[in-house]
């Protein structure tokens, strides 16, 4: 599967075999990735494995990845200021666009402030352990995203998981622990990345004032989808209650690297507290004018918006005519449901066979009995796309016996 170099170096044998029979161990549990190779840009169709496939695996919404004016966005500030940004941003400072593209990621999360980090998982594995300390608790959603997983186990704070957007449940939690610590963050995933379903802010944010709670929102997955592109605290229309709205440019957003909005003084801690901003080098000057071209775009043109959406509930409402189970999805998320391990992967080597690209999803990533095909609508996708992409699905859904 992967290329072996042949240098003819070799580490101590007894390292080698630790790692060769865990290696097989996941082997046998079905836990390894197989790596597709794309030979050209990501969009809604893409050469992949020297294919022609319709792309139903990617995070690219709103067909950003590839857009012209990102990458002469990019060419632009790469002739400019180069290419690499030399050390940490703290230390080496950052080119003089960053502060241009932290006004707009202000504007786009509707904050005093925003603030760019190398990744989005960066900015939940720097930003959680900062803003909390001993004393505090903080409130999880049981299928938040591992980012914010492993925020949380670095910080010295308290973990208490809720159950999946269980309002009754964070209420009882909330009741347990109010008045026993210091500060309570809630933090939840504003789209949830395996279902497709939205948390419910509004209730949240109601929740938070009545317990004097914080709200993190990491809105990975609902920018540029929800919200008229300004993500779910804008669809509920909470943006103001919301204290730390986290996200990044890797999804809808088409590029690369994370970032945060909040009050001022909030960013400006952050910023000098988080150490995945302090220690980690940030992204070449050249993908910050791409991300600040890719917020421009996302919020003026709508519609884009609009298509990814026309697409999404086109894509949905013929799964669900044909009898597949979609879950709870209200998102371009739109799984399909198999419940079995086995079938999951089938199916998913049936789609590409018939040039759909799909990953299965099984355990430990969602629930045993949940297995699934996550598929992705793109706002690039045609018609066409969309009903081979279904086509196909029937073909197999019916072999299978799911439909
Ligand atoms: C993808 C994702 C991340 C990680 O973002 P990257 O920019 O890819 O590191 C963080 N949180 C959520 C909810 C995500 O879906």
């Amino acid at each position: 599967m992967y290329i072996l170099y042949g240098v003819g170096f070799m580490g101590k044998t007894w390292v080698k075999e630790i790692y060769a029979k865990k290696l097989q161990e996941m082997i046998e549990r079905g836990e390894i990735w197989e790596i597709r190779r794309l030979n050209g840009p990501t969009g809604p169709r893409a050469l992949v494995n020297g294919r022609e496939m319709i792309i139903l695996s990617s995070n690219n919404y709103l067909n950003l990845a590839n857009d012209p004016r990102l990458k002469k966005a990019a060419i632009e500030a790469m002739e400019k200021y180069g290419w690499g940004p030399g050390a940490v941003w703290a230390i080496a400072g950052y080119h003089e666009l960053l502060d241009e593209l932290h006004r707009k990621i202000a504007e786009f999360k509707r904050t005093e402030a925003g603030l760019v980090f190398p990744t989005g998982f960066a900015v939940n594995a720097g930003t959680i352990p900062a803003i909390t300390e001993q004393g505090d608790v903080i409130l999880s959603d049981e299928l938040n995203h591992g980012s914010i997983i492993d925020g949380i186990r670095l910080s010295r704070a308290e973990k208490i998981v809720y159950k999946h957007c269980d309002m009754s449940d964070l209420e009882d939690k909330l009741r347990q622990v109010h008045g026993k610590y210091n500060k309570i963050l809630i933090v939840t995933d504003g789209v949830f990345s395996m279902d497709g379903d939205i948390a419910p802010l509004d209730k949240i944010v109601k929740l938070a004032r009545e317990f004097n709670a914080m709200v993190y929102v990491d809105d990975a997955h609902g920018e540029g989808v929800l919200g008229d592109g300004h993500g779910s605290p804008a669809h509920f229309g909470v943006d103001d209650e919301v204290d730390f709205h986290v996200g990044t440019f890797s999804k809808a957003l088409g590029s690369s690297g994370g970032m945060i909005g909040g009050d001022y003084e909030v960013i400006e801690f952050i910023r000098n507290k988080a150490r995945t901003w302090l220690l980690s080098t940030g992204f070449p000057p050249a993908v910050a004018a791409a991300n600040l071209k890719s917020l421009e775009i996302v919020m003026t043109e709508k519609d884009r918006i609009r298509r990814l959406w026309d697409n999404r509930n086109y894509f949905k409402k013929r799964l669900d005519e044909m009898g597949f189970n979609t879950g709870k999805s209200q998102t371009p998320i739109v799984p399909v449901i198999v419940g079995d391990t086995k079938k999951a992967r089938e199916l998913a080597r049936m789609l590409w066979d018939e040039g759909i690209f799909v990953v299965p999803i099984v355990y430990p990533m969602v629930a045993r009995g949940t297995e699934r095909i996550r598929n992705q609508v793109n706002a690039g996708h045609t018609k066409e796309d969309l009903d081979k992409a279904l086509a196909a699905y029937e073909k197999a859904g019916k072999k299978l016996g799911l439909i």
